[in-house]
């Protein structure tokens, strides 16, 4: 048996990162950033109002209070994305609107709720100062300033960064496209009716979920039967398509009833084994198809695949990105209940953690198809491989689920 950090290890030991690519802004979502972004103009690109007020000379509000305003005349209005080149004469003001150019001569904004809002004249009851609701050119960043450093994964405010400093495409390793693949006569689609024998196929819509979460592009191939020349077909196939190749289910101890353990193994370049763990013991990975694509296989059973996906399809995806790390954030909770766990395997066992942090419960229905647990589920709880049994107060560690 291997150890969960040594089959982990293997695997990113292998895997080389997708090559970093021009993209659109759009399509850049999600990726990983692998160029240095430096400003190349002034952000702002000009002096501008950051409030709607009147634009003005400070020195003339000097005067200004609640209970003898300062009157002024208002010589015109600016408002955002105004082209044309005011001037502001001394003793007047001219009203502007936010991100409206500061016209020449002005030196501070008042904002409209300090006057009375007036259109040919207006009354100002506080005196500002220079700069006063005034943004300047370059405040945010000056030409050359560093703006995005290579390698962070890019999402809301970088996008909107790198759209105002002019940028409509940046250079990034993209998200990963992953497939995801059951086997198995069973399997039903949701929506289809039963027939004897039969269970609705679920692990692909609940991994191809957990590929999104983890930042990947996923399709999910409709499930493929148990004969191992068709298994190995759509696994071909699909292998042109995809960066990461992930499959449930074929690849225990079954002898020709594990598809894809009997598909793979020909090919030499996928190697199976047994990962010291509970659940999700059998695991086979290696590369497929003329590109050499990485292809995870999971254990059928869902929560197996589910703990699989955790600990060996997350990192991966985040190798193909460049980018370190494994699992989700991890903490210690206190158990409310005593629990056990197989000598020498690693368990990873269901639990709630509570809203605090504090406290961990493990979950009844512990057994790997038992997705109802899983489902209520918000952590995984980690016993080591030498422990075979916690009390209530032990302190565990827990990885969270919640992302
Ligand atoms: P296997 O790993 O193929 O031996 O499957 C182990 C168990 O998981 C069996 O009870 C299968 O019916 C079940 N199983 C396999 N694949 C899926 C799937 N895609 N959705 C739901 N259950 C599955
Ligand atoms: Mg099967």
């Amino acid at each position: 048996m291997q150890s969960v950090d040594a089959y982990l290890a293997e695997i990113l030991a292998a895997i080389r990162p997708l090559a970093p690519r021009e993209l659109s802004l759009e399509d850049a979502d999600g990726g990983v950033l692998a160029e240095d972004i430096t400003a190349q103009w002034p952000l702002p690109p000009f002096d501008n109002s950051a409030m709607d007020g009147y634009a003005v000379l400070a020195a003339d509000t000097a005067a200004a209070t609640a209970d003898a305003p300062v009157t002024l005349p208002v010589a015109g209005e600016v408002a955002a994305g105004d082209t044309r080149e005011h001037r502001l004469a001394a003793g007047s003001c001219l009203r502007i609107m936010t991100g409206a150019p500061l016209p020449a001569g002005a030196d501070a904004v008042v904002p409209v709720e300090l006057t009375d809002g007036g259109t040919a004249r207006v009354a100002i009851r506080e005196a500002v100062t220079a700069g006063d609701s005034v943004r300047r050119a370059g405040d945010a960043a000056a030409p050359g300033d560093a703006l995005l450093a290579s390698g962070i994964r890019l999402g809301p405010a970088p996008l909107g960064l790198l759209a105002a400093t002019g940028r409509a495409s940046v250079l990034a390793r993209p998200r990963p496209r992953v497939t995801v693949l059951s086997t198995g006569n069973e399997l039903a689609a949701p929506g289809t009716p039963l027939t004897r024998g039969r269970i609705w196929e679920s692990n692909s819509f609940m991994l191809a979920s957990a590929a999104r979460r983890a930042g990947a592009v996923a399709y999910r191939q409709p499930s493929v039967p148990d004969e191992a020349s068709h298994v190995l077909a759509v696994i071909e196939d699909a292998a042109g398509r995809a960066d990461l190749l992930v499959t449930s289910g074929g690849v225990s101890m079954g002898g020709e009833h594990d598809v894809v353990k009997a598909a793979l193994e020909q090919l030499g370049t996928v190697r199976f084994r047994k990962v010291a763990m509970q659940p999700g013991m059998p695991q086979g990975f290696g590369m497929v198809g003329t590109a050499g694509t990485p292809i995870l296989t999971l254990p059928g059973n869902p929560v197996s695949a589910f703990v699989s996906f955790q600990l060996f399809v997350r990192p991966a995806l985040r190798a193909l990105q460049g980018k370190a790390g494994g699992h989700q954030r991890t903490t210690r909770a206190v158990l409310t209940a005593p629990l056990r766990s197989p000598r020498d395997k690693r368990s990873f066992l269901r639990g709630v953690l509570a809203d605090d942090g504090t406290q961990i419960t493990p979950l009844s229905g512990q057994a790997s198809h038992q997705l109802a647990a899983l489902a209520l589920a918000n952590a995984l709880i980690v016993v080591p491989e030498q422990v075979t049994g916690m009390q209530q107060g032990d302190v565990a560690e827990v990885i969270c689920l919640d992302d």
